[in-house]
């Protein structure tokens, strides 16, 4: 599943390459085309990302809502376009680009309030410039759930999937089944900064990478594949080499070290990743 930053790279890409462009809309497998024609000749205002929630104003009183799940596609093809490959539910053609979208859980005009209806369920999103972390801080709070299991929760913070939460709690030294109740201000705020500074590294690249630079001694765009991540499908601690343990937390399993991410709370200074 796409996790916050591969929306939000693609809002911006929808806005780099259509925007304040006249847009013809079509839904060559059919499932859309009512929704097609009513984006038909209309501009691209603005695509926003809200978590994994994507928002396409084309001002025509109505905002096109998509929700890629697990296995939704919306990408680039050629342009002047050719026949669509396989089942494309919409798409968007400007002057000089392309976009399909096969796949979605959701695609779907919505009214503002319904918009508005699907924000307020959602937690701040860390790539947002209005996102209020307070707002996170306090729901964490009165949870007894695992950190695991609540970081997934898009209620709490919109936009983290399964890869970046056992890399955020591990650069974070929390260990993931620790209740949500016992996260201190300070781990709260570690994991908010770390949060931020990730998604936008990974909306930047297009790739998910937690690693530091410095440790792996080489810059982020030419790590190897097994070089970006801490202990996300991996058999040992990168950074101690301890034995790393899998646990079924929030539903999904989440691995994690048992030397750098101990059950009981430790001191910051020795949690915390030493470079930022
Ligand atoms: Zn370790």
């Amino acid at each position: 599943m796409p996790e916050g930053h591969t929306i939000h790279r693609l809002a911006r890409r929808l806005n780099e390459t259509l925007g304040g462009e006249t847009v013809r809309a079509s839904s060559p497998q059919g499932r859309f085309e009512g929704g097609a024609a009513a984006i038909d000749g209309n501009g691209l205002i603005s695509a926003e990302a809200w978590g994994k929630y994507l928002f396409c104003d084309f001002g025509t009183g109505e905002v096109l809502h998509v929700h890629l799940g697990l296995i939704g596609k919306f990408r680039t093809r050629a342009f002047p376009p050719e026949e669509p490959t396989g089942a494309v539910r919409l798409r968007l053609v400007g002057s000089e680009h392309t976009w399909d979208l096969s796949g979605p859980t959701r695609c779907e005009l919505l009214t503002p309030d319904e918009q508005d209806r699907i924000v307020e369920r959602l937690g701040p999103d860390p790539l947002r410039r209005d996102a209020d972390p307070s707002a996170a801080r306090a729901r964490l709070a009165r949870t007894e759930r695992p950190i695991g299991a609540t970081l997934l929760d898009q209620s709490i913070i919109a936009g983290i999937g399964n890869v970046y939460r056992a890399e955020l709690l591990f650069v974070c030294g929390i260990h993931p089944a620790r209740p949500s109740t016992t996260i201190t201000d300070t781990e709260f705020e570690a994991i908010w900064d770390e949060t931020v500074r990730l998604l936008r590294i990974g909306e930047r690249s297009g790739r998910i990478v937690t690693t530091d630079p410095e440790e792996i001694g080489r810059p982020r765009s030419r790590m190897r594949r097994e070089d970006r991540l801490y202990v996300y499908h991996r058999e040992h601690c990168r950074r101690c080499g301890a034995a790393l343990r899998t646990d079924r937390i929030g539903g999904r399993p989440i691995t994690h070290c048992p030397t750098c991410q101990p059950a009981k709370r430790r001191p910051r200074a020795r949690a915390r990743s030493p470079r930022r």
